[in-house]
């Protein structure tokens, strides 16, 4: 073999070896939550969107989740985050309504986002999942139907339901406390006059 073709296969060899290890750590980081500087209004009615509108307003991984009952990695970069953020709420990546606060928030150690209660029972729904072979309690978001993950009871967790609500972290928005101040609700919407300017 020729010295400048034995070149040339190191080269291409070394850059798929990287390119590889880069794709490597893209997947394994996963996705993050999203974290909202202002709190949202929250829908007062059941959020009714097609299919195609959702596909529009969500990541492809918050649709996956949401709209087709999907699973978010365990141990992933939105679980590394949930454990690092402070106080705060935790809203629907759907629709804004209101799930959890960090007051429900607890350290199971499973992987997933865990809570020992809804913060606004309204807004959670539980309904059986037979899915995969397995007997399991579903929990979705009560105004817009998305998949939250899987309610777990009686474990012997030391907290005051000893349920462990088990959620995708990418279902989820996270408000920080310093941000929860609500908007005030608009209340008309109308034209508003321009300002004069001077000499007008
Ligand atoms: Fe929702």
């Amino acid at each position: 073999m020729k010295k400048k073709t034995i070149v040339i296969t190191l080269v291409l060899a070394i850059t798929v070896a990287f390119a590889g290890l880069a794709l490597c750590q893209q997947v394994g980081q996963g996705k993050s939550m999203e974290v909202v500087a202002e709190k949202p209004i929250e829908p007062e009615e059941k959020v009714v969107k097609t299919e195609e509108e959702w596909k529009k307003q969500l990541s492809p991984e918050q649709y996956r989740i949401l709209r087709e009952a999907g699973t978010e990695r365990a141990f992933g970069k939105v679980y590394k985050e949930f454990k690092e953020q402070g106080e705060g709420t935790y809203i629907c990546a759907g629709c804004n309504a209101e799930l959890f606060t960090s007051n429900e928030k607890f350290d199971s150690g499973c992987g997933w986002p865990s809570f020992y209660d809804p913060s606004k029972n309204e807004n959670v729904r539980t309904v059986p999942d037979l899915s995969n072979g397995m007997i399991r309690i579903e929990v979705l978001c009560a105004k817009c139907g998305g998949h939250l993950g899987h309610l777990f009871e009686g474990e012997g967790y030391k907290t005051p339901t000893d349920q462990r609500y088990c959620i995708n972290g990418t279902a989820l928005k996270f408000v920080p406390k310093e941000a929860e101040a609500s908007p005030e609700p608009i209340k008309s919407v109308g034209i508003i006059p321009a300002e004069k300017k001077e000499g007008e």
